[in-house]
């Protein structure tokens, strides 16, 4: 134990605590949170249920799985050195770099000898007379620490409708978040794919060169844009290396936590014919520079959304050769209503011989029969099915674990009208719990929110060492005005449209689970300024002792 745990500890005896921080899960946030605590001299352990690290990288090994933020800015950015060693080598890095480039990060940082492998914290108690968190894994293995840092990702509790029979199926199944590590042979086979989202999107055209046949079950079409992946030259990271400070510069004062400017224009300044060619070269260079980059408008402003929405439609009904399986394809909400997926040849599979498309919207997936799907009216006999049918977000992987504050209150029933936090870091009742992009963060470029936070919970630690505080707990006050403000925030913004179509990040894909803002839309840059007047301004929101 550190020379400062004493001190971390409150003068408690060295055997009080195991460690000063006990960090669950071995994702981007995990992993930050370790490097962070290790800079400030605290002793840590991080818990991880997955044999390695990577979080959502390490289940999500689906093929075509790949992020959806550029390769150079979905990165660790707390060290010059490890940006300048690492070239990704696509636009958008596949699973198998992401997962290879946070094994080069542990091994680089010397992480691994603090972190704990197949491990899934079962339950975490605050012990009010001594001020530590316990924490017992699953094996019945118990750790006595004084933060408990949770990093569990958003998109990491695997959501399957319970569709009935599916015991009962003579083939093989999959879902997409708990993919084998081996190889799913597709050859020969009749899959079905049931959900479009982010996932199924990738899925489609991967299944799709593999398959005899694919038959993607739609629900609700999407606003797929245009990826635009290509591969990364040594040249391009040359021009990439010598920009990094401008770019994460630029990644802290956009409203995604994205390298991009704004486009200093709403639609109504220049004329539909000038609307057209800039919504065409948005187009043509994709990713979401397509929303950011073309009118500032687009998540506030019903008109220019559904301009560009129709725009949109026009490329489904361009790309999609049968016009109605393109009309399936074209959504009728408002872009952003649903976080948009990008796509490579997403949309161009359709017009494979050996994909089809089945509306499920009106016709629902009833059950699973020994040989395949069924719906009201029809049967479709296959050899596979693959579940591409999201998670319970945000909040749902809190449910993996029992975390007990002050009065034995359990943090799933403080939260069963909905997430409530302060700054998304904290919880009154829980004290010295920290969050790291749990709810009510912002819905923006995830290592970069991942980053900010944690330097706030580094910074605030640091404070408290300094002060001889042991115990932070934000106030109830803070607490109400800080949720509060997350519904404010959705409603002025498009994306509370998101509840009429299932938005995950409404709460809205999970029946029965409330629907209520889980993220900040107030904007990333903004966000992070607040951490900093939180700081600035001595922690008003807090108590500490
Ligand atoms: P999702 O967006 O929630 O999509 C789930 C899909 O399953 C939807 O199409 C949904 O239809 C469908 N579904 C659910 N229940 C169904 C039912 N009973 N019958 C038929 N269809 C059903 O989940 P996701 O695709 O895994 O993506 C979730 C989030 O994870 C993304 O938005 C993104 O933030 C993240 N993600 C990121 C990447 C990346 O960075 N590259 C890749 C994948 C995921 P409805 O739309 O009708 O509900």
């Amino acid at each position: 134990m550190s020379a400062h745990s004493d001190v971390l500890s409150g003068g408690a005896s060295e055997s009080a605590v195991d460690f000063d921080a006990l960090i669950v899960g071995a994702g981007f946030a995990g992993i930050r949170t370790l490097y962070e605590l290790r800079q400030i001299g605290l002793t840590a352990r991080v818990l991880e249920t997955g044999s390695d690290v990577g979080g959502t990288w390490y289940w999500n090994r689906y093929p075509g799985a790949r992020t959806d933020s550029e390769a150079w800015v979905y990165a660790f950015c707390f060290s010059k050195d490890l940006l300048n060693e690492w070239s990704w080598s696509e636009r958008y890095p596949s699973q198998p770099e992401v997962e290879r480039y946070l094994r080069h990060v542990v091994d680089k940082f010397d992480l691994r000898k603090d972190m704990q492998f197949n491990t899934h914290v079962a339950s975490a108690v605050f012990d009010e007379s001594t001020d530590t968190w316990v924490v017992t894994s699953d094996s019945g293995a118990t750790y006595r620490t004084q933060y408990l840092i949770t990093g569990l990702g958003h998109s990491s509790h695997p959501y399957r409708p319970p569709f009935p029979g599916l015991d009962g199926f003579s083939g093989e199944w999959y879902q997409s978040a708990r993919w084998p590590k081996e190889e799913v042979d597709f050859r020969g086979k009749r899959v079905a794919l049931v959900g479009t989202g982010a996932t199924g999107v990738q899925l489609v055209p991967a299944i799709a060169d593999q398959a005899e046949h694919l038959t993607v079950f739609q629900r609700t079409p999407n606003w797929v844009l245009p990826a635009r992946n290509h591969t990364l030259d040594e040249e391009t990271w040359a021009e990439i290396r010598a920009d990094y400070d401008a770019i994460w510069q630029k990644v802290f004062s956009q409203n995604f936590a994205l390298p991009y400017d704004s486009a200093h224009r709403v639609a109504s300044d220049v004329t539909p014919r000038e609307q057209q060619d800039i919504l065409e070269r948005g187009y043509r260079i994709g990713h979401f520079q397509f929303l950011f980059e073309t009118f500032d408008d687009v998540l506030v402003d019903e008109k220019t959304n559904e301009l560009v929405c129709e725009f949109l439609r026009g490329k489904i009904r361009q790309t999609v050769k049968d016009p109605a399986t393109a009309e399936l394809l074209c959504p009728r909400y408002p872009l952003l209503a649903k976080r948009p997926p990008l796509g490579t040849l997403y949309y161009e599979s359709f017009n494979r011989d050996n994909v089809t498309l089945v509306d499920v919207s009106e016709k629902p997936l009833e059950d699973v029969v020994p040989d395949g799907l069924r719906t009201a009216d029809a049967e479709y006999p296959v050899d596979v099915i693959v579940f591409a049918t999201g998670f319970d977000a945000v909040t749902g992987s809190y449910h993996t674990l029992d975390i007990v504050g002050r009065d034995g209150a359990h943090l799933m029933d403080t939260w069963k009208d909905g997430p409530r936090t302060n700054l998304g870091a904290m919880v009154d009742g829980f004290p010295n719990l920290f969050m790291v992009d749990g709810p009510h963060v912002p819905f923006a470029n995830i290592p970069a929110v991942v980053d900010r936070s944690v330097r706030w919970i580094g910074r605030t630690l640091t404070e408290m060492r300094d002060k001889a505080h042991t115990v932070i707990e934000p106030t109830p006050d803070a607490v109400e005005k800080w949720t509060n403000l997350m519904s404010e925030l959705l409603q002025g913004t498009l994306l509370a449209k998101g509840a009429s179509v299932h938005a995950w990040f409404l709460g809205g894909n999970i029946p029965g689970k409330p629907i209520v803002a889980m993220n900040y839309h107030g904007g990333a840059n903004n966000y992070f300024a607040t951490l900093d007047e939180e700081i600035d301004a001595d922690y008003p929101g807090f108590t500490r002792r």
